[in-house]
């Protein structure tokens, strides 16, 4: 029987808590199959490199995981995923840092992956790679002889020709795109801006066509937004343990609790968040000890000082506005620098009046779904969304703002903390019928219709 092989930089054990929407999300997809999830283990042992894959059965799934050595972590975890490519993928060039050392690092770990990867696969298995950590992946698969069909997903956003054009060897790296059957995106902007590279770096061989032709092989490209599981999120916002984890959240004076939900990191745009939210106390003061901004934002990546800065900066502006507004009686922001388990977070997305999901760029941004899923149907609170998120191509019911515009998002603000019942109803219910449409199933599905060669060919992106 044909299986699904995963790959990921990192394998989540599926039956714990996960935080990371990939982890969330390609854990669902495998648990209904006899799929294999392959992937570090997230340990750094002098002896990786010699080391084999270990094999373990969790929660209906085979987890296949080998650790890195301190080098591979450093050159490409660190330096090439995370020092260079996320930060360029996220538009932001100021920050990405190149060095050969570490584009050296990832081509060589794509390579043992690539060797351990192709030791597991039966002739109709099907291989669906991860994330920018794997790029290359799929072409050293190829030099190792395997024909399976293999997908390859790009969980961030894909930026413009323009800004790939500063990454060295990005010749390279883009090249071995075309090793793929399908590449998918999250946002149709994604995907264009990938057909224009093609397009600009091609532009001496001749008109590009689509599907994408590199000698024999073809590589379909299309857009796949990723979703969650909705059921089971409204399920989880709704436990006897969460009616009571909002009961103790809303029992004060405060009457808009106001939740913003991320990884501490750049792209997500929490300085200027925290700068928009006191641009709200400011501009309406009748609001204030009224309203309460809930931020929890745990800490990833530590180890770059572009996020110990941003740790810093946002320390720094939460303390500032808590000590110009608060008062005895009244915090304005309550920041909380710790993850906090899915369940715990659906409670408080429930009983919070307001989403604030407010990324610079995003490539999906499932918090903003699950927000919508967590509401009372019949009493619902309103998502304010950022126009460079993924989800704000399908999300338009929210209130879509420029985050980069504090008069804007705190005027946001208040529309959303006087909306009326009406006007949340009717957002609430077609921001819900969306978030259901493209949820975590469908978008496995899509994925693996078209990989597996069953996708329809009229709906071509
Ligand atoms: N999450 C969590 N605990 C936290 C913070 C986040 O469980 O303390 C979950 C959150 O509910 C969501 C995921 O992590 O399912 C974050 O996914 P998103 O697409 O919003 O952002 P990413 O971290 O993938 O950039």
């Amino acid at each position: 029987m044909s299986r699904l092989i995963v790959v990921s930089n990192r394998v989540a054990d599926p039956t714990l808590p996960q935080s990371g929407g990939l982890a969330v999300a390609v854990g669902e997809a495998l648990s209904d199959g006899n799929g294999i999830w392959f992937g570090w283990n997230g340990e750094i042992r002098e002896d990786a490199e010699g080391s084999g894959v270990n094999l373990e059965r969790r929660g209906g799934v085979t987890l296949a995981t080998l650790p890195l050595s301190q080098k591979e972590y450093d050159t490409y975890y660190l330096g090439y995923s995370n020092r260079a490519l996320w930060p360029v993928f996220h538009y932001r060039l100021d920050l990405a840092e190149f060095d050969v050392a570490a584009l050296e690092g990832y081509r060589s770990v794509n390579r043992r992956f690539a060797k351990s990867v192709a030791a597991m696969i039966d002739n109709d298995d099907v291989v669906w790679i991860h994330d920018y950590h794997l790029i290359p992946l799929a072409a050293e698969l190829r030099k190792l002889g395997v024909e399976n069909r293999i997908g390859f997903f790009l969980h961030i956003p894909f930026p413009p020709p323009e800004i790939i054009a500063a990454v060295p060897d990005h010749a390279w790296l883009f090249d071995t795109l075309h090793a793929y059957d399908l590449v998918g995106f999250q946002t149709d902007q994604d995907l264009s801006n990938f057909k224009r590279y093609v397009e600009q770096s091609s532009a001496d061989a001749g008109p590009v066509t689509h599907p994408f032709r590199n000698g024999t092989r073809m590589m379909d490209a299309r857009t796949f937004p990723i979703g969650i599981d909705v059921d089971s999120f409204i399920e989880m916002a709704n436990t006897p343990k969460a009616n009571d984890r909002i009961k103790r959240l809303t029992r004060g004076a405060v009457r808009n609790h106001v939740i913003g939900v991320e990884r501490l990191d750049y792209s997500k745009g929490l300085p200027d968040r925290f700068r928009s939210f006191k641009r709200f106390l400011e501009n309406f003061p009748d609001q204030r000890k009224k309203t309460v901004l809930m931020q929890i934002a745990p800490p990833t990546r530590e180890e770059l000082v572009a996020y110990a800065e941003i740790r810093t900066e946002l320390e720094q502006l939460s303390g500032a506005i808590n000590g110009e507004f608060g008062d005895f009686d009244w915090t304005p922001v309550r920041y909380i620098h710790r993850s906090v388990p899915r369940e715990t977070l659906a409670a408080l997305f429930r009983g919070s009046k307001v989403g604030l999901v407010t990324p610079l760029r995003d490539g999906m941004n499932l918090v903003a779904k699950e927000y919508v899923a967590a509401q009372e149907p019949d009493d619902p609170g309103v998502l304010i969304l950022s126009r460079f998120a993924g989800a704000a191509a399908e999300m338009e019911e929210a209130l879509i703002v420029n985050p980069y515009d504090a008069d804007e998002v705190a005027k946001a603000l208040h529309n959303a903390v006087t909306m009326e019942l009406d006007e949340r109803l009717d957002r609430h219910g077609k921001l819900l019928a969306r978030v259901r449409h493209s949820d975590i199933v469908s978008w496995r599905r899509a994925f693996m219709d078209h990989l597996r060669g069953h996708g329809q060919a009229d709906d071509a992106a």
